[in-house]
C-alpha cells in the first residue's frame, strides 16, 4: 500500500489540472447513509418518494416524509460533520493541487469541510428552491415553518410558488450549468481522483469515460470499498479501503514532497 499512496501522491503533486469526482461513499464515514448498497437509504425508503411525478402530486405528503426522516435521524444532513476524506480534499484544494471537485452528493459536506470549487450534480439538500422564481433558502428555515404548523405546504415568502428541496429527483434533469462545468473540468482534467462512487449513475459515470478518451487521457485513480463498476475499462489505480484513511495518508505524503522541493529550491537559490 504504501508504494501505492507514494504513486498517487506523485501523480497529484505533478497535476496541473487534478479534478475528483465523489459519490456517496465518501459520506458514509460521516454516518450518511448510501442509497443502493444493503441496508442504505433505498432498503428503508421507496426512492419513488424522490420522484418528481409523486412530489408534485402531493408535495405536502413528501415534506411530512422529509421531517419524519430527519427525525429519525435517517437523512439528517445538517447535523452531519465532514470526515477526514473531505478535509483532506480540502487541503488539497487550498495547496492549489486539486482544482475542482464534481460531487454526486446532496450533503454539502466538500463546503462543510472548506472546499471552494464545488460542482454540485445533484444539488443540495440543505437549500429549497423555489420552483417558480428560483429563489432559494436553507431548508432549515422550511423546516420550522412545517414544525411550527404555520404551512403543510411550504411556500416561497417573495411569490408563492412551491418550495422544493434543491436537489435532483428521479425524473429530473441535471442542472445544465453542472453539466457544462463538468464538461469543462473533464477536458482539462490530466488527474481524475475517483473516489465513493460505484460508477452506476449516468451522467456522472460519463466523467472518467470522458476523461480517458480524450488525448492525452488522464489518469484515473480510483478509492472505493468495492471496485466500481468501470474499474476495468477506466481505472490506473485502484485503492481499496477507507476514503478517510487512504486520503490522509495520501494528503500527508503529498505535503512531505512539496516541502521536500520547497527545501531543495531554497537550497539551489
Ligand atoms: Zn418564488
Amino acid at each position: 500500500m504504501e508504494t501505492i499512496i507514494q504513486e498517487v501522491a506523485d501523480c497529484l503533486a505533478t497535476s496541473v489540472n487534478a479534478v475528483v469526482l465523489t459519490g456517496a461513499g465518501i459520506s458514509t464515514e460521516s454516518g450518511i447513509p448510501d442509497f443502493r448498497s444493503p441496508g442504505g437509504l433505498w432498503s428503508r425508503v421507496d426512492p419513488g418518494e424522490f420522484s418528481i411525478d409523486r412530489f408534485l402530486q402531493n408535495p405536502g405528503r413528501f415534506w411530512r416524509l422529509h421531517l419524519q426522516m430527519k427525525a429519525s435521524g435517517d437523512f439528517d444532513l445538517a447535523s452531519a460533520e465532514p470526515n477526514a476524506a473531505h478535509f483532506a480534499l480540502a487541503k488539497l484544494e487550498q495547496m492549489g493541487i486539486v482544482k475542482c471537485i464534481i460531487t454526486q452528493n446532496v450533503d454539502n459536506l466538500h463546503q462543510k469541510a472548506g472546499s471552494v470549487e464545488v460542482v454540485e450534480f445533484h444539488g443540495n439538500f440543505l437549500r429549497a428552491i423555489c420552483m417558480k422564481c428560483k429563489m432559494v433558502e436553507p431548508i432549515s428555515n422550511v423546516e420550522s415553518r412545517l414544525d411550527n404548523g404555520d404551512e403543510d405546504v411550504p411556500r416561497c415568502t417573495r411569490c408563492g410558488g412551491l418550495l422544493k428541496p434543491d436537489a435532483v429527483f428521479f425524473g429530473e434533469p441535471i442542472g445544465s450549468k453542472s453539466l457544462m462545468m463538468s464538461q469543462v473540468q473533464s477536458q482539462k482534467c490530466d488527474v481524475l481522483l475517483v473516489i465513493g462512487t460505484s460508477l452506476q449513475v449516468f451522467p456522472a459515470a460519463q466523467i472518467p469515460l470522458t476523461v480517458k478518451l480524450k488525448y492525452p487521457p488522464a489518469k484515473v485513480i480510483e478509492i472505493n470499498m468495492e471496485p466500481s463498476a468501470m474499474h476495468k475499462q477506466v481505472t490506473d489505480i485502484l485503492m481499496l479501503g477507507s476514503a478517510g484513511e487512504i486520503l490522509t495518508r495520501v494528503f500527508n505524503c503529498v505535503q512531505e514532497r512539496i516541502l521536500q522541493q520547497g527545501a531543495m529550491q531554497s537550497g539551489r537559490n
